[in-house]
C-alpha cells in the first residue's frame, strides 16, 4: 500500500472550511464547547459554541408551534422548499462536499456521491410532494366507503452518525418536510460544520420560497443534547441513525413515552463467493465495499464468506489489490483511503485485529498504521484481510474500520447460515452466475438483511429504494420507496353514505 502525499497543514484545511462556509452564507458561532476537528490531520479547526439546554428547548417549542401551520400548508407548495433545497445543494455540491472531506476525511468522489444522494432524495422527495396517497378499501357494508389518509406527524427529530454527516439528514428531512412535518437535527458531535452549512442552505431554501424558517431546527451538542430529544414528548418521531449501543438506549426510552422511533443502527454486513462466481466483479465489488470510506460505512463489507474451491485464488487477488492501494490526504485525486475519524477508531482496529489473531485468525494483508511519525497526521490505517476458519466473537462484531473477516464454506446452507448467524441484518450480497443460488439468497430462506444484492458489494445503495436493516439494525426504514410512511400517520375512516346503520361483523344491537 503506498501514501499518496504530504497531508496538508491544519491551517489550510481551517481557510478552506472557512471560505467554503462563507460560500454557502453559514456562519459559525465561535465559543467553549464543541472542537471542530479535521480527521485528515487530527487538529482542531474551531470551538464552537454548542446550543444550551435553554435554546433546544426553545427550538423545540418553536418546531411544535411551526408544526401547526405547515401541516396545512398544501404538499406540493411544502415540495418548494424541498425543490428550492435540491437546487442549493446543486448549486454548492462542491463546497458541502469538500466540508464533508474536511470534517469525515472521505475522499472527494465518494464526498461528491453524498451530496448527490442528498440532491436525489430532494428530486424524490418533490415527486413524493404529489403523491401521498392512501387506500380506499371495499367495505363490507352495504352504502358505506372505507379509506385511510395520511396525515402530517408532527416534530421529527433527527439524530445523526458522523459518517454520513448530511445525507442521512436530508432522507429524513427531505421526506419529513414535504409530509408536514417539522424538524429538530441533532448531528453528530464530530461534524458540526458540514451541519451548520446544510441548516444554512435550507434556512436560504425557506427564505427564498417564503416559507417558515422555523420548520427547521439544529442542535449543535453531544449526546445529552441527544438525550434530550428523545425524551421530548414534544417530539413525534425520533429518528436515529448510529451504533447499536445508542439504538438500544434511544429505543426504549422513546417506547417509554410511546414515541415513535426509526432506528438506523450497525451493520455486519457479509458476501457469499460461490465457486460460479466471476472473480473479476468479486475484487472491484469487495475492494469497494470493504476498503471504501475506510472501512466507514453502515454498509461497508466486513465478512466474506468464500466457497473453497474458490477461496485461495481469490484472496491472492484482493491481497494483491489492498497492497496496491493509495492512502492518504482525501483531497489527493489518487488517493482511494483516507484517514479514520479518530486515533480511538484506530485502537479500536487494532484490538479487533488483535483479537482475531487470538481467536485463530491469520491477517493476510494491512493493520498497519500510516503516517505514524509524522506531526500533524490523522489515524490513517492500512485495510485489512484475516482469514478466520470461523466465525468467532470479534466476527460478530462491527468493528467500524476496514477489517475485513474472510470465511470459508463448503455447501451453499453453510455459507447462509454462516450468513445469517451474526445479530445485525443491514446488508448482504451474492457473488454467483448460477441463478438458482441467487434466487435463494434473496428468498425467505436466504439473506435476513433489509438490503440483499447479486453480483454487486453490499455498499452504495441507491435513495429510490427503502433502506435499513433487521435485527439489531434496529428495523427501521428511510429513504425512498413507501418509507415517507413513518413519518406520516394513518387515520382510516368510514363513511356511510346509506339511509340505515349497518353494524360491521353483521352485530345486530
Ligand atoms: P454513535 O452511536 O456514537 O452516535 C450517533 C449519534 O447518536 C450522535 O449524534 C450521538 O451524539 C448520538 N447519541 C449517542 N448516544 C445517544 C443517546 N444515548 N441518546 C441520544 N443520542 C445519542 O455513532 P457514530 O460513531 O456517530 O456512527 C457510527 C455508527 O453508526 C456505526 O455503528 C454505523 O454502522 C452506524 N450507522 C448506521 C447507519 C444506518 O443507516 N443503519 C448509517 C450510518 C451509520
Amino acid at each position: 500500500m503506498s501514501d499518496t502525499s504530504t497531508l496538508p497543514e491544519t491551517e489550510t484545511l481551517r481557510e478552506k472550511a472557512r471560505a467554503c462556509l462563507g460560500r454557502i452564507g453559514a456562519t459559525v458561532v465561535e465559543g467553549i464547547g464543541l472542537s471542530a476537528r479535521s480527521p485528515i490531520t487530527g487538529d482542531e479547526l474551531f470551538t464552537i459554541r454548542p446550543t444550551s439546554a435553554a435554546e433546544a428547548d426553545a427550538a423545540v417549542v418553536a418546531a411544535h408551534h411551526a408544526f401547526q401551520a405547515w401541516r396545512s400548508t398544501p404538499a406540493p407548495r411544502r415540495g418548494e422548499l424541498v425543490r428550492r433545497l435540491g437546487e442549493l445543494l446543486r448549486e454548492h455540491h462542491a463546497d458541502l462536499a469538500e466540508l464533508i472531506t474536511i470534517e469525515v476525511g472521505k475522499i472527494r468522489s465518494e464526498a461528491m456521491g453524498e451530496v448527490q444522494e442528498m440532491i436525489d432524495i430532494c428530486d424524490f422527495a418533490v415527486g413524493l410532494s404529489r403523491q401521498l396517497y392512501g387506500r380506499t378499501i371495499a367495505s363490507e357494508r352495504p352504502g358505506h366507503r372505507l379509506a385511510e389518509t395520511w396525515h402530517p406527524l408532527g416534530v421529527v427529530g433527527v439524530i445523526s452518525a458522523f459518517n454520513f454527516p448530511a445525507a442521512v439528514w436530508s432522507w429524513n428531512t427531505a421526506i419529513a418536510l414535504v409530509c408536514g412535518d417539522t424538524v429538530v437535527w441533532k448531528p453528530s458531535e464530530l461534524t458540526p460544520l458540514t451541519a451548520i452549512a446544510a441548516d444554512a442552505l435550507l434556512r436560504r431554501a425557506a427564505a427564498e420560497v417564503g416559507a417558515p424558517h422555523e420548520v427547521h431546527h439544529l442542535v449543535i451538542g453531544d449526546r445529552a443534547a441527544g438525550e434530550k430529544l428523545v425524551d421530548d414528548h414534544r417530539i413525534a418521531l425520533v429518528s436515529a441513525t448510529g451504533s447499536t449501543r445508542m439504538g438500544r438506549e434511544v429505543g426504549p426510552r422513546v417506547a417509554a413515552r410511546f414515541g415513535r422511533s426509526l432506528l438506523e443502527l450497525g451493520g455486519n454486513n457479509a458476501a457469499i463467493v460461490t465457486p460460479s462466481a466471476d472473480l473479476d466483479l468479486v475484487v472491484q465489488g469487495v475492494v469497494f465495499a470493504a476498503a471504501g470510506t475506510t472501512g466507514q460505512r453502515c454498509t461497508t463489507l466486513r465478512r466474506l464468506i468464500v466457497h473453497t474451491s474458490v477461496a485461495d485464488e481469490l484472496l491472492e487477488r484482493l491481497v494483491a489489490a489492498y497492497t496496491r492501494l493509495p492512502i492518504g490526504d482525501p483531497f489527493d485525486e489518487r488517493t482511494l483511503v483516507g484517514p479514520l475519524i479518530t486515533t480511538a477508531a484506530q485502537d479500536t482496529m487494532q484490538d479487533a485485529l488483535d483479537r482475531a489473531q487470538a481467536e485463530g485468525g491469520k491477517l493476510l494483508v494491512g493493520g498497519g498504521r500510516r503516517f505514524a511519525n509524522q506531526p500533524g497526521a490523522g489515524a490513517y490505517v492500512e485495510p485489512a484481510i484475516v482469514r478466520m476458519s470461523e466465525q468467532t466473537p470479534v466476527v460478530r462484531e462491527e468493528t467500524f474500520a476496514p477489517i475485513l473477516y474472510c470465511l470459508p464454506y463448503e455447501t451453499f446452507d453453510a455459507a447462509i447460515a454462516l450468513h445469517n448467524d451474526v445479530p445485525q441484518g443491514l446488508s448482504s450480497s451474492i457473488f454467483t452466475r448460477d441463478q438458482q443460488e441467487a434466487e435463494l439468497f434473496l428468498s425467505a430462506e436466504g439473506s435476513d438483511c433489509g438490503i440483499a444484492n447479486v453480483n454487486l458489494g453490499t455498499s452504495g445503495a441507491e435513495i429510490g429504494g427503502a433502506f435499513g436493516g433487521e435485527k439489531e439494525t434496529g428495523g427501521g426504514r428511510e429513504s425512498g420507496s413507501d418509507a415517507w410512511r413513518a413519518y406520516m400517520r394513518r387515520s382510516t375512516s368510514t363513511v356511510n353514505y346509506a339511509a340505515e346503520l349497518t353494524l360491521a361483523q353483521n352485530v345486530s344491537f
